[in-house]
């Protein structure tokens, strides 16, 4: 079965026609505002996964520093997996929580290493997107976010990330409920738009800007906005500048 028919026999696959309708017509301006990128793998896949564990809380600059020094101080995945904890944690300091990360890349890569016989995660490519899905979250430390990320942005599968600005916004303008955590907006999300990579890659790109820049955390700049006559937040007169 390919990826969107998968997509389409999804239980929670029923029709949500008018979110469906806000949620295309959000990609479009956002589209238009932003711009459309192409979805080139920016990183090798495991790669992609180290780095998005250490991203956890933690500023994009300060990851690449982590991940710089833990890849020149060990050299190779077996020698980080085979790292003492502690000097694992010290390489990795630049990251948040280095504590509690360092253990979990260990074992990471020791499952990864035993199960596949090497530090690859090339056999995602043509796994069922539910067993990668699956696969990637039994990991510890990755959530549906790092699992979506590695398998859109490395292998062009249809998932979409949820961070917290792709989140924030959905759930302003109304895609989502406000009770709704960002672990159970990816499968409610990937509903409403169709199961194209491209479009899924753009849409989590732009919305992330947009939460960066407009719809900020605290009082989102609306008058900024291009969203505004699609946005439940702003429809019902909430603060916003
Ligand atoms: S109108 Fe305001 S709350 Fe709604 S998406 Fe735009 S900035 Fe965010």
């Amino acid at each position: 079965m390919d990826d969107a028919t998968e997509a389409a026999k999804h239980p929670s696959a029923a029709p949500a026609e008018p979110l469906q309708a806000r949620a295309l017509e959000m990609y479009q301006r956002l589209l238009q505002t932003y711009g459309h990128r192409p979805l080139v793998p920016r990183r090798e896949p495991m790669h992609e996964l180290i780095s998005t564990i250490l991203s956890h809380r933690t500023t994009g600059r300060n990851e690449e520093l982590a991940y710089q020094r833990m890849i020149a101080r060990f050299g190779s995945w077996e020698a980080i997996r085979d790292a003492p904890v502690d000097e694992l944690t010290a390489a990795i300091a630049p990251a948040n929580y280095a504590e509690q990360k360092a253990p979990r890349i260990k074992e990471v890569l020791r499952r990864i290493i035993a199960e596949r016989g090497a530090p690859t995660l090339d056999f995602l490519r043509a796994m069922p997107l539910s067993d990668a899905m699956a696969w990637l979250t039994a990991l510890p430390g990755v959530g549906p976010k790092t699992a979506s990320l590695v398998l859109l942005f490395c292998f062009g599968r249809p998932v979409l990330p949820v961070d917290t600005h792709v989140h924030r916004v959905t759930q302003r303008v109304g895609l989502i409920g406000p009770k709704v955590d960002a672990a159970a907006a990816h499968a409610l999300l990937l509903r409403l738009l169709p199961p194209d990579p491209e479009l899924l890659f753009n849409f989590h790109i732009n919305t992330l800007r947009h939460g960066q820049r407009v719809c900020v955390w605290g009082t989102p700049r609306c008058s900024r906005c291009v969203l505004t006559d699609l946005c439940d937040y702003y429809l019902a007169g909430r603060p916003r500048a």
